[in-house]
């Protein structure tokens, strides 16, 4: 007889299906003993995702071992990172802001934190709650930048905590990581009225200080989450879907462009092209991905 599994890992297999679901991959609970018509199991595999998932169940009921080492540890990546080419991204006329600045020899995040205080350089600080200055390992090898908090994240001071949050937590761990091995910070750190976009003034006056987050975090990747950051990394004026998933250079690192988890919940099919996305950055930081039975 089948062994009952407990009410938790019962919610857990439940939500983690489900993003699997979301991925386009579903294959789960077919009759394994009987054998599935080609053509069906094709058109019910997202192109490339299901041969390179990280994230197939093991035996049915077994949640997915995490994919490789925690990008948090030192130690010898799970494979062989990959160096991938840079592609060059011809940038928005005028200057990068950012190229020129130089690194603040020392910095730590400590520091930046003190230096931002209670800010009030801009106009967003007039009707935030919390500042939202950012989470996570200050030694990470992976660092995501999205644009600004929005009204869970203003409510309890931490970056992707709301529902686009949880979805970018799922993701995560379906690289084999967890929240605490990477860094997670926004383009501004204090919400924007209604949700809105950050102005070009509020960008201007809360970059310098993502700036200097990416360079005392020095991570080997950064992964911008939607057109906001990238934009503002990249000072460019290109949309996203004309660069997304290529890989890029900042400051000597490499980034990648992807969606943002928001546009993701309203647009679920698009999330194999992110899973993709994130596949790539797997490689480069030497975390497994785990093949698909087919491939
Ligand atoms: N969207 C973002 O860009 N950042 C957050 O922290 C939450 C939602």
């Amino acid at each position: 007889m089948a062994e009952r599994i407990s009410e938790t890992l019962q919610k857990k297999l439940s939500s983690r299906l489900s993003f699997y679901e979301d991925l386009g991959i579903r294959l789960f609970y077919r009759d394994r003993g009987a054998v599935a018509e080609p053509d069906m199991e094709r058109r019910l595999e997202p192109p490339d995702v299901a041969h390179h998932s990280t994230i197939e169940l093991q035996k049915d009921e077994t949640l997915p071992k995490p994919a490789g080492k925690p990008a948090s540890q030192k130690t010898a990546p799970a494979v062989a990172p990959v160096s991938p080419k840079i592609a060059s991204l011809p940038l928005a006329a005028g200057p990068s802001l950012f190229e020129s600045v130089e690194k603040i020899a020392g910095d730590t995040l400590l520091k930046i934190r003190e230096d931002l205080g209670e800010c009030t350089r801009c106009k967003l600080h007039s009707t935030r709650n919390k500042i939202v200055f950012g989470d996570g390992n200050p030694k990470a090898e992976l660092v995501f930048v999205g644009e600004g908090p929005g009204a869970d994240e203003d409510a309890q001071g931490l970056p992707f905590v709301g529902r686009a949050g949880k979805l970018l937590t799922q993701m995560i761990e379906a690289m084999g990581l967890q929240r605490k091995d990477v860094y997670i910070c926004n383009v501004v750190k204090c919400r924007p009225p209604e949700n809105r976009q950050p102005e070009e003034d509020e960008v201007s006056t809360c970059s310098p200080f993502l700036l200097r987050q990416i360079d005392a975090i020095a991570p080997k990747v950064i992964v911008c989450l939607g057109a906001v950051a990238a934009k503002t990394l990249l000072q460019t004026n290109r949309g996203i879907s004309q660069f997304r998933g290529e890989w890029l250079e900042f400051r000597g690192r490499k980034l990648l462009a992807t969606y943002h988890p928001a546009y993701l919940l309203r647009n679920p099919a698009a999330k194999s092209e992110v899973w993709k996305d994130l596949q790539k950055v797997m490689a480069v930081l030497g975390l497994e991905v785990k093949k698909g039975k087919s491939s």
